[in-house]
């Protein structure tokens, strides 16, 4: 679970030795502490003509105690003078309605791309493409996923690079979960977050996108459910909620009471013990919540589990068990929530899915069915629960650090840690903080979306 490499080229002996012989060179990443500040350097805000959100972005970001520098008041090129650098470039690009308006995106990264300190960050905000009025404007408007993918893969030690697509509709509730989402792509919570596409839209009805009273505790009065949390990644959310503020209900199969029951108490939680693939598992869960807490703010579908072979030596036992857990156990726990009206609006949903549900992956044709299966189940659901006011959105983790990872054969394993922008795998802790996002009161204009956290993976890009 510990990546030797990592630490090794980020000592002093091991820097120098890398640099000479040009191996993979991991950063350390900056991953967020409590009590940070959002970014710890000015921001640099810029605009093509006619944008329309910079104003609003520039208003929020001042108002979250965040520096603003104005693009012609940054001298272009190299900034030696440390304290020249600048944490982030957000550059607002939804006044762009054809595709000769896009050069002002590279007189903006051309003149300010080596003023970013290590681990920046980088944010295009967009129109998505399907709300511009004509072919020419969407055309623009998708252009920008080429801009932000590729400054993600250049730009290197630690850096992240996003597309955030805005609803032209854009209401109070819409700009609060605008502001949610930029203070965690800004933020040391976003660390192995690179090369996304995230869309904001309009909360579904009025006071389903809430501004926190405090940003550090968004979670405080919730209950939140994590399957799957004895250990790894689920193990990590649940601690993460906690911190947040939330009440945290984690699950997992009775074999794993002892480690479970060891979450639970360190975060002052409630553990059930569960096997999620039993017929009256959705039924059990749906009374446990129902006669402790009354409802539920926060499901995380989190417990999956992999059983490789190529599908022509697969047994039906490893299909059907895969296909059960990992998919089919999440429809039927929503299923049973949501007949008992025990997931309030408001409510949020996520579901881990995987980027080997979207590359595929050799040996894991059950896996990757299963995790293609929840991207689907996300975009087939999110419309009908934003009826009810909960949202529906999914992680696709890549290479994260846990025993599931562990268990990788060496080369394989190293592989996948590499072939990333951040040239290392990531951490439970960061698959966390991405659904922690997901699970804010702040995020309700955004549903539907897929984010892999993956350091920018190769794989399925
Ligand atoms: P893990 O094996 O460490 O933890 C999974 C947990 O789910 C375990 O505690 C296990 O007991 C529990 N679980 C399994 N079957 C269950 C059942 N029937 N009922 C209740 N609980 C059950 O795995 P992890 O690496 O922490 O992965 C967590 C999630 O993230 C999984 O859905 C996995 O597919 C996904 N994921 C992980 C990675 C990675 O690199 N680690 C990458 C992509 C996706």
């Amino acid at each position: 679970m510990s990546d030797r490499y990592a630490s090794f080229v980020q000592s002093g002996p091991g820097r120098a030795l890398v640099k000479r012989l040009g191996l993979p060179d991991p950063p350390r990443l900056r991953r967020h502490r409590p009590g940070d500040p959002l970014v710890t350097a000015p921001v640099v805000l810029g605009t093509a003509p006619g944008g329309r959100l910079a104003g609003q972005v520039g208003a929020l970001l001042t108002a979250a105690g965040v520096e603003l520098r104005d693009p012609a008041a940054v001298a272009p090129g190299p900034a030696t003078d440390p304290a020249a650098r600048n944490a982030a470039l957000v550059y607002d690009a939804t006044g762009i309605t054809d595709s000769t308006g896009l050069r002002p995106l590279y007189d903006f990264f051309h003149a300010h791309a080596r003023t970013l300190h290590p681990s920046g960050r980088v944010i295009v905000l967009g129109t998505p493409p399907e709300e511009c009025g004509s072919p020419r404007a969407a055309t623009a408007q998708r252009a920008l996923e080429g801009l932000t993918r590729s400054i993600g893969k250049e730009f290197g030690r630690g850096s992240t690079a996003q597309l955030v697509y805005v609803t032209r509709e854009a209401d109070a509730g819409t700009l609060v979960s605008l502001e949610s989402t930029l203070r965690f792509l800004l933020s040391g919570r976003s660390a192995y977050v690179s090369g996304q596409v995230v869309r904001v839209g309009r909360p579904a009805g009025p006071g389903q996108a809430v501004a926190p009273a405090d940003w550090d505790r968004p979670l405080a009065g919730k209950v939140a459910l994590v399957t799957g949390a004895a250990r790894g990644i689920g193990a990590a959310l649940a601690r993460l909620l906690a911190r947040d503020g939330a009440h945290v209900v984690v699950l997992d199969i009775p074999a794993a009471g002892d480690a479970l029951a060891a979450v639970a108490n360190d975060i002052g939680g409630t553990a059930v013990q569960l096997d999620l693939t039993t017929a009256d598992a959705p039924t059990r869960l749906a009374e446990h919540l129902a006669t402790r807490h009354g409802h539920v703010d926060i499901v995380v579908h989190n417990a999956g589990i992999t059983r490789d072979k190529t599908i022509a030596r697969m047994d039906a036992d490893r299909w059907d068990q895969v296909i059960d857990v990992n998919l089919a156990s999440q429809e039927r726990i929503n299923d049973v929530l949501l007949e008992r009206d025990l997931i309030p609006a408001g409510g949020r949903i996520v579901a881990v899915s995987s980027i080997a549900g979207i590359a595929g992956n050799r040996g894991q044709t059950n896996y990757a069915t299963s995790k293609a299966g929840v991207i689907g189940l996300v975009q087939s659901m999110a419309p009908v629960l934003a009826e009810r006011g909960i949202t529906l959105n999914a992680v696709a983790p890549g290479f994260i650090e846990t025993r599931l990872t562990a268990r990788i054969p060496l080369m394989i394993r190293e592989a996948g840690r590499r072939m990333n922008s951040m040239s290392q795998g990531g951490l439970p802790v960061d698959v966390a903080e991405t659904i922690a996002w997901f699970a804010s009161p702040a995020s309700g204009g955004i549903t539907g979306n897929v984010v892999r956290v993956c350091g920018q993976s190769l794989l399925g890009a």
